[in-house]
């Protein structure tokens, strides 16, 4: 008999399964991904931007269990599995930092070669985080991560990290200015995108992350799902005209 699906409360329950995060394997090659039998959901960001600290805070972790700072690991696709009784509902699949300046230019492009075949052809991709230091948010890097995944027709979702380095009225800046920026990208990438303002240091912005996560893999009760509102708040959704929404129009998903 199949165990009963977490169905309650999306928020509680993933950020449940998140802190349950198990390693589940590496991956030098696209070619040597487990079989794509339940979603995905990778998370990638520059080096530096501040994914392993945005990792470790989302899944509730206090040492370094992610991955860009574990020796061995940090050039790989590192997967952790979200298992609820024993049966896996998802993946967290953290992407080596793109952009590390200190490899040679071969080395750099098999990497880019990996990223963009995963970000591009992985069939159980089911959204995308991107973490991005939120004084240089969408910069060539990341535009280029988004171009690889543009073509999917699947979600995104642009973690702001490292707000707690700006006031209130800036991070409010930086956050309607890379609404701004999806928005006029949007037609081209022809996705929904979502912002939220993320801080590794303070601890703040998890909910958001994980509420993201929640829907994506299909964990959120039908009752509880967060749109309509006006407000903009912390966090925003950018509906792409492909999802049929105009460009422009934004729903906050607090
Ligand atoms: P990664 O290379 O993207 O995995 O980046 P890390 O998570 O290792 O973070 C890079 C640096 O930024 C480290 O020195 C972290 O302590 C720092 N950092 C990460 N997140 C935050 C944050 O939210 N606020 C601040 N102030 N520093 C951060």
């Amino acid at each position: 008999m199949s165990s009963p699906r977490p169905d309650r409360n999306p928020i509680s329950l993933v950020a449940k399964l998140a802190a349950q995060v198990q390693f589940l394997q590496s991956a030098a090659k696209v070619s040597q991904l487990p079989r794509p039998s339940v979603p995905e959901i990778a998370i990638a960001g520059r080096s530096n931007a501040g994914k392993s600290t945005a990792l470790n805070v989302i899944c509730d972790r206090r040492r370094m269990a992610f991955a860009s700072k574990t020796p061995g690991r940090t050039r790989l696709i590192n997967l952790f599995s979200l298992v609820w009784h024993e049966q896996e509902l998802g993946r967290l699949v953290d992407l080596p930092g793109y952009g590390y300046a200190a490899v040679d230019a071969s080395t750099l492009r098999a990497w880019q070669q990996q990223l963009s075949r995963y970000l591009a052809g992985r069939q159980n991709l089911a959204g995308l985080i991107l973490v991005t230091d939120i004084r240089h948010a969408l910069g060539p890097l990341d535009r280029q991560m988004l171009s690889w995944f543009g073509q999917r027709q699947r979600p995104v979702h642009l973690l702001l990290t490292k707000a707690d380095k700006l006031n209130r009225a800036e991070q409010q800046h930086c956050l309607a200015k890379a609404q701004k920026a999806l928005e006029a990208a949007a037609p081209a990438w022809g996705q929904p995108v979502s912002v939220s303002l993320f801080s590794g240091l303070k601890r703040t912005g998890r909910e958001a992350v994980l509420d993201q996560i929640g829907l994506w893999l299909g964990l959120d009760s039908p009752g509880q799902k967060k749109t309509g509102s006006t407000a903009a708040g912390d966090n925003a959704f950018v509906k792409a005209p492909a999802q049929g929404g105009e460009a422009g129009d934004m729903t906050s998903v607090v």
